[in-house]
C-alpha cells in the first residue's frame, strides 16, 4: 500500500512490517548534474531532494529546510592519489547521523506547523543516534524528545551530547543494556494508554526522512571529483545499512557511481549473504566499532528492493568485506603512522575494505575510492588511549564540558518509565 511522504515520516514503519520506499525513484537531470561542480552542498542537496519530494513540499520550503539542516561542511581528505576520506563528522554531534537528524526534525516541524500538532519522540540509543537526534531536534518547535541510553555504556562525549541540552530534550539513563532501552521504547509504542495520551513518534534510523539527506553527500562528492576521475567507488562503514542504502538510492536516481562497498565489523551478515546467498540474522556481537554492532540490518531490504531481489545484479553493484577488532586496531595504527591521520574504528573498516578491494578486483583507469568517515574519533576515546594516540577535540566538544548535565536515572522498569511519561 502506498502513502504520502508525511504519513511515512510520522508512522516511520508501515503496518505490513516492511519499510517505506519511494514508489518511484525519479532521475536527476544529467544537465543538472553537469553543473554541480559550480554548486554548494546545500544547492546540490536541494536538487537531489526536490526530484524526489516535489509533490510533497514546495521548492521554497524545501530549500529553507535544507539550508538550515545541511549547514556544515563535508570535506574530502586525500589519503592517497586515488583514496579519499569523506569527513561526515563536522556537524553538531560529530557523526554522519547529523545529516539525518537535522533534516528529519525540520521536515517534521514543517508538517506539524501546518497541522498545529505537537508530538513526543521516543528514542533508544547505544550512543551515536541519540546525540544526532538530541542535537537535531533541540529547540525545534512542537516536538519533545525523550532519549533512553544504557547507563555507563556510552562514551563520555556521547553522554554529554545527550544530557546537556535541556529545553525540549530529556535524557534518561537506564540501569540496563541498549537492548533494555530499546525494549522499553517498543513497549511504549504498543501501550494503548500512552498512545491515547501522547502523540508518540519514532526517530528510528529506518525513517525515510533520515535516509533522504544521506544522499546529499554522495552527490556532493561526485560533484567534487567528477572532473578528475571517471569511476567512483564509495566505501561505507555499515551497521544497519541506512547510509549505504541512501547512496544506492542516489545511484538509482542517476548519480554516476561504479560500485558501493559495505565495510562491516565482525557482524558479517551481509558479506556472508553476498557470498553464500543465505541471509542469516543473528544476535549482534560487540566490537570496537560499536555503532555498527547490528545482527539483522534493517535497511538491507531496501537495497534488495532496488535490485528486485536479484542477487547477481546486486553483486555487480555491491561488494562487502568484514573485519575483526584486531584488524581495526592495526588499520588505525597504520593510517596514523603512515598517513598522519586518525580514523575512528568505524572508518577504519572502510580503509581496510579499500585495501582488500584493490587486491580482489581489477581497477579501471581513473578510479577513486571514497571512504565515508562516519564519526569523529574523539567520540571513541578508549581505543586511542590504549594505543597512545592523542586526539584533538573540536570546538563542539569543548563547549559541552561547561554545560550543566541534566539526566534522570531510572531502573529498567516499564511501569516507572510509563509513569514518568504520563506525569
Ligand atoms: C550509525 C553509524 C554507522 C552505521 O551506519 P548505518 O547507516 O547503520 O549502516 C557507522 N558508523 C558510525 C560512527 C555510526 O554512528
Amino acid at each position: 500500500m502506498s502513502v504520502d511522504f508525511e504519513t511515512a515520516v510520522f508512522n516511520s514503519l508501515p503496518a505490513d512490517k516492511g519499510l517505506y520506499m519511494p514508489t518511484v525513484l525519479p532521475q536527476i537531470d544529467e544537465e543538472v548534474m553537469a553543473n554541480w561542480d559550480k554548486k554548494s552542498l546545500p544547492e546540490i542537496a536541494f536538487e537531489t531532494a526536490y526530484a524526489l519530494l516535489k509533490d510533497d513540499i514546495s521548492a521554497e520550503d524545501l530549500k529553507a529546510i535544507i539550508d538550515d539542516a545541511a549547514n556544515f561542511d563535508a570535506p574530502l581528505h586525500q589519503l592517497e592519489k586515488d583514496v579519499f576520506v569523506l569527513e561526515l563528522f563536522h556537524g553538531p554531534s560529530l557523526a554522519f547521523k547529523d545529516f539525518g537528524g537535522r533534516f528529519m526534525s525540520r521536515i517534521m516541524a514543517h508538517f506539524l506547523k501546518k497541522e498545529q500538532k505537537e508530538i513526543q519522540i521516543l528514542v533508544a540509543t547505544s550512543g551515536d543516534t541519540g546525540g544526532a537526534v538530541a542535537l537535531g531536534f533541540l529547540n525545534v518547535p512542537g516536538i519533545k524528545v525523550t532519549i533512553l541510553y544504557p547507563k555507563g555504556k556510552v562514551s563520555p562525549i556521547q553522554e554529554l551530547q545527550l544530557t546537556t541540552n535541556g529545553n525540549n530534550i530529556q535524557a534518561i539513563a537506564i540501569d540496563g543494556t541498549f537492548d533494555d532501552c530499546q525494549a522499553l521504547v517498543k513497549k511504549a509504542f504498543h501501550d494503548e494508554e500512552l498512545n491515547e495520551k501522547l502523540n508518540l513518534t519514532s526517530a528510528n534510523s529506518i525513517n525515510i526522512s533520515r535516509l533522504i539527506p544521506q544522499m546529499f553527500y554522495y552527490a556532493n562528492t561526485y560533484a567534487k571529483l567528477k572532473d578528475q576521475f571517471d569511476n567512483l567507488i564509495f566505501v561505507t562503514p555499515s551497521g544497519n545499512f541506512g547510509n549505504i542504502a541512501a547512496g544506492m538510492m542516489a545511484w538509482k536516481m542517476g548519480l554516476p557511481v561504479s560500485r558501493f562497498i559495505a565495510a562491516t565489523n565482525s557482524n558479517d551478515i551481509v558479506p556472508e549473504f553476498l557470498e553464500t546467498g543465505i541471509y542469516k540474522a543473528r544476535p549482534s556481537v560487540q566490537t570496537l566499532a560499536n555503532a555498527m554492532d547490528v545482527g539483522d540490518p534493517s535497511n538491507f531490504v531496501r537495497i534488495l528492493d532496488m535490485f528486485d531481489n536479484n542477487l547477481e545484479q546486486l553483486k555487480e553493484m555491491l561488494t562487502s568485506y568484514s573485519y575483526n577488532d584486531e584488524e581495526i586496531k592495526s588499520a588505525i595504527d597504520y593510517v596514523y603512522k603512515e598517513k598522519s591521520y586518525v580514523v575512528c574504528p568505524h572508518t577504519a573498516t572502510g580503509f581496510l575494505a579499500v585495501t582488500s578491494d584493490k587486491i580482489a578486483q581489477k581497477q579501471q583507469e581513473k578510479t577513486a575510492y571514497v571512504v565515508l568517515a562516519t564519526a569523529h574519533p574523539c567520540k571513541f576515546p578508549d581505543v586511542f588511549k590504549e594505543m597512545g594516540i592523542m586526539i584533538e577535540e573540536p570546538e563542539q566538544v569543548k563547549d559541552l564540558y561547561v554545560k550543566e548535565k541534566i539526566c534522570l536515572e531510572m531502573r529498567n522498569s516499564f511501569d516507572e518509565f510509563k509513569g514518568h511519561l504520563v506525569s
